[in-house]
């Protein structure tokens, strides 16, 4: 038995020549997966009988299990699934008034272990594969309430860029029409810095979003923050960026979060705009959730705003995130790490 949401539209289509069956039955399968959520093939009312038993004997739809769905008071709802082989993941929806935004995670675990993350602090178990990542979507779709889902970002559990292959693959498949159809500008990636995957990134053709995770405008801060720096220190991973910018012709985003006492000060922001200076970009600072197992605080909010202001008058295109779903453990890894600790 296999996962039907592993195949895209021409890999069901040959399958179904293959049966002798007309390969159009694809687009209608997929219509019936995709856009109406339906998850039984005996609802597939316009094929004909007998192939509605062959998919049966050949293909699962669902593979996640939901085991806890919490809402917060400001909308966000946090969704905790377990996997076939019992791992255990989240998603989010994340409703504002003009979007609704589906967080989905792309791997069980994290081999990063940035320090104000829960993401990390279990290990790294594997990758997700591509129609387990297409379910989250799926999910979070058929539980929005009735309204679209307008926008996908890759910022769960896991670095999307460390698991390539299945994450480009899924976000052509809810790029099509066929599926979803949500436009790649409103699909965005976010990395922890992975630099030689930025630069493939930068060759595929697609026009969606990313979000670089900086954190720290020196490499002695972002190490201490991000063990990744030490692979890919500041200096190469701004230069790919630039590189990235230049070639895709789009802007992108670096993503702050600003934690108290350690990269919150004024002479942090200064050192920041001067390594932006001249880069196509917008800032995205984010005060940190706190983590209870971390020590990580975000700064007063006085402060924010200082740094905020510095970055606005040194010609910064910069934004300040609202925390969102704090009372649901919503940043990243947060649920998972309770649950599996319970
Ligand atoms: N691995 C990718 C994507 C997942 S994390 C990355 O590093 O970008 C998505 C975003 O949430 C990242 O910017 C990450 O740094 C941030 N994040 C993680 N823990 C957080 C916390 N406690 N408070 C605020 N943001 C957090």
């Amino acid at each position: 038995m296999k996962d039907i949401k592993d195949l895209d539209l021409k890999e069901l289509e040959e399958i179904l020549t293959g049966w002798g069956e007309r390969p159009f039955h694809a687009r209608q399968i997929f219509a019936w997966v995709y856009k109406k959520g339906v998850t039984d093939f005996d609802v597939m009312s316009d094929l004909p009988s007998d192939l509605r038993l062959r998919l049966k004997g050949n293909f699962y739809i669902l593979s996640l299990n939901l085991i806890k769905r919490i809402k917060s008071y400001d909308g966000t709802e946090k969704f905790l699934f377990e996997l076939k082989d019992n791992n255990s993941i989240e998603a989010v929806i994340i409703p504002t008034e003009k979007r609704i935004t589906g967080c989905i995670s792309t791997q069980v675990g994290c081999k990063f272990a940035c320090r104000f993350c829960a993401s990390g602090m279990l290990g790294f178990k594997r990758n997700l594969t591509n129609p387990e990542m297409l379910e989250e979507v799926l999910y979070l779709k058929n539980n929005s309430l009735g309204k679209k889902l307008t926008h996908i970002v890759f910022m769960g559990i896991g670095e999307p860029l460390d698991n390539y292959d299945n994450v480009v693959k899924a976000i052509r498949i809810i790029n099509s029409p066929h599926t979803f159809n949500i436009g790649a500008r409103r699909i965005t990636i976010s990395t922890s810095g992975i630099i030689p995957a930025i630069k493939k990134l930068s060759g595929e053709g697609l026009q969606i979003e990313l979000s670089v995770s900086l954190h720290a405008a020196d490499d002695n801060i972002r190490s201490r923050l991000m063990p990744v720096n030490k692979i890919y220190p500041l200096k190469d991973l701004i230069t790919a960026c630039r590189e990235y910018i230049s070639k895709t012709n789009r802007q992108l985003t670096f993503e702050y979060v600003l934690i108290k006492d350690i990269n919150s000060g004024l002479q942090n922001a200064l050192k920041l705009s001067k390594i932006l200076m001249s880069l196509n970009c917008k800032v995205n600072l984010i005060p940190c959730n706190i983590i209870k197992e971390l020590k990580a605080q975000p700064p007063e909010k006085s402060e924010i705003l200082l740094f905020r202001d510095y970055l606005l008058k040194s010609g910064i295109n910069v934004t300040l995130r609202r925390p969102r779903g704090e009372d649901i453990e919503a940043a990243c890894g947060q649920l998972r790490l309770h649950y599996e600790k319970e």
